[in-house]
């Protein structure tokens, strides 16, 4: 039996029954925009995060994308943030017209590295966005001391983290703003595009409510110029259906991990560094190996029918689309040697023992 990355259909059998009520729930109302599913995921997903507020959007980018705006970030700002993302993060802030600037990891977290902040802020630096990657928070302490110094508002990507914790706080409460992503193979997941913006701050929940929705508060009247940027009731109850299920999932991510991790110890390979001040919650399990091997390792886990992926390939400071930024390979030295030496081997809840063997066994093989 093949082991994608993320199997999706063992958890939609494990839930059928709760999807498919809550889907023609939705689908018998004919309440599609907005409504009583939406608020009702919000006010649970607020709980589960341990903020005041959720505003439902209908993408993580689109999360980011308003966090931006209530940030004040305007054309010509710059804002700090990691290369070793997914695009998304980087790229709304280039749609707003400010200028990303990127700063390299720590090696051993693939997150921001938060000594080498200070020294890319500028008189013009608006906004930090640390991301929280593969479902392992940044280390928000002195990240946030330096954002307080400079006084610069702090928007976590949380778009991998739902539910991980840094010295006991949930992701998405730390920074002024949190953005999480529900797209389909993200912790949770919908089943189409969907994301969310969390925070305890009431002037912004109140400003994001009116932004994703054409700028209103009530029906014909609109204060200030918005987006269509809702999250849809179908979205919101298959949300609702699994959320009760985060916490559990997440834990048996965390069970797979410390198994894989034990289990590679005499190979030569270095497994997550997790200081123990984090609970991770493995939206990814990421090894890494020689740059010689690693292309080999992927291919020959695929001979064995087992998906593995790279998060991410090229940094961002690197790609076509920033080149007019005048980064130049070598600039950001731990995010680039990082690329070439990753590999995200298959994780998630449902994951049987058995085929967690099976990966583990593939590897040695490959190592033998
Ligand atoms: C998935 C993701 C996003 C974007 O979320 P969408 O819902 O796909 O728009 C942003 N940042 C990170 C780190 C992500 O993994």
């Amino acid at each position: 039996m093949p082991i994608p990355l993320v199997d999706l259909k063992a958890q939609y059998a494990a839930l059928k029954t709760e999807i498919d009520a809550a889907m023609q729930r939705v689908v018998t109302n004919t309440s599609f925009i907005l409504g009583k599913e939406v608020s009702e995921f919000e006010k649970n997903f607020a709980a589960f995060c341990h903020t005041q507020h959720c505003i439902g959007t209908d993408s993580g980018t689109a999360a980011l994308h308003l966090a931006l705006l209530l940030c004040d970030v305007k054309p010509g700002d710059e804002v700090i943030t990691t290369t070793h993302t997914f695009i998304a993060t980087a790229e709304v802030i280039s749609v707003i017209g400010a200028k990303p600037v990127f700063v390299d990891i720590d090696p051993r977290t693939y997150n921001i590295d938060p000594t080498q902040i200070e020294r890319a802020i500028t008189p013009r630096t608006k906004a930090l966005i640390p991301v929280h990657l593969y479902g392992q928070p940044a280390e928000m302490d002195p990240i946030l001391d330096v954002a307080r110094q400079h006084n610069l508002c702090v928007i976590e990507d949380a778009a991998q983290a739902h539910g991980a914790e840094y010295r006991g706080r949930r992701a998405g409460t730390m920074g002024d703003l949190a953005c999480f992503s529900y797209y389909p193979g993200k912790n949770l997941g919908a089943y189409g595009d969907a994301g969310a913006l969390v925070t305890n701050n009431t002037e912004f929940a109140e400003r994001a409510r009116m932004l994703r929705d054409h700028g209103r508060r009530e029906k014909y009247t609109h204060q200030i110029v918005g987006y269509g940027y809702r999250l849809d009731a179908l979205q919101a109850a298959i949300l609702g259906a699994k959320l009760p299920h985060l916490d559990a999932w997440n834990a048996r991510r965390r069970a797979i991990a410390d198994y894989y991790t034990e289990l590679f110890k005499n190979l030569d390979i270095v497994t997550p560094y997790v200081p123990a001040h984090i609970t991770p919650v493995y939206h990814i399990y990421c090894i890494r190996v020689h740059s010689d091997n690693r292309d080999g390792l992927q291919k020959h886990l695929k001979a064995c029918g087992i998906e593995a992926g790279i998060h991410y390939p090229i940094p961002l400071h690197l790609q076509p689309v920033y080149q007019n930024l005048g980064y130049q390979a070598g600039n950001l030295p731990h995010a680039e040697k990082a690329a070439n030496e990753i590999l995200s081997l298959p994780i998630y809840p449902e994951m049987t023992d058995a085929k967690v063997q099976q990966v583990v066994d593939a590897v040695k093989e490959f190592y033998r």
